[in-house]
Parts: structure tokens; sequence; C-alpha cells
């Protein structure tokens, strides 16, 4: 199987524990970006907004809801989603 963090190939019987690691680092990075005035696209946002502009108006208005959850409280799944719905082709799978 591939880790969906780090998109590495792992083994079943340490998957888990490679899983919860990477989601661990995935976290931090995450906070770091949320405090940061630089959004993953390379564009400017505001401190502790998730998002530039432009992406948050892209995103469906539950979605943005999910973000204003707290770090450890939903945040960063809220996050994760909203990255998909942003850039489906860099995060999912192509069909083949
Ligand atoms: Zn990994
Ligand atoms: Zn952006």
């Amino acid at each position: 199987m591939t880790c969906p963090h780090c998109k590495e190939a792992i083994s079943e019987n340490h998957s888990e524990q490679h899983i919860a690691g990477c989601w661990k680092q995935e976290r931090l990075r995450i906070l770091a970006e949320l405090q940061s005035a630089v959004c993953y696209c390379g564009g400017f946002k505001t401190a502790r907004q998730t998002f530039c502009r432009r992406e948050y108006n892209a995103l469906p208005p539950d979605m943005r809801r999910a973000l204003y959850r707290r770090f450890g409280d939903g945040y960063e799944e809220a996050y994760t989603a909203a990255r998909v719905f942003l850039a489906p082709t860099v995060t999912m799978e192509t069909d083949q």
C-alpha cells in the first residue's frame, strides 16, 4: 500500500505506525502553514487564515465553515479535504 501522506510504498504490517508518524508530521506542517502569511500555492494570505482569498472563495460553504474548527478538533481534516478539493489532480490517483 501507499502512505497517503508521503506517498511512499509501505508494508501492511508497518502501515499503521508509519501513517500515524506521517500524519503527526503533516499536522505540524499544517499548523506552521496556518500561522504563516504564505499560502501553500505561494500566494499571499493573512496569517491564521488557511488559504489565500482566491482559493478560499473557490471552496463550497460547508468546507469554508469546516476550516473554522479548532486545530486538533477537525481543522486538519478540514484542511486536507479542502486541499483535495482545490487540487484533485495532485492529490488523487488518476485512472490508468
Ligand atoms: Zn508516509
Ligand atoms: Zn493559495
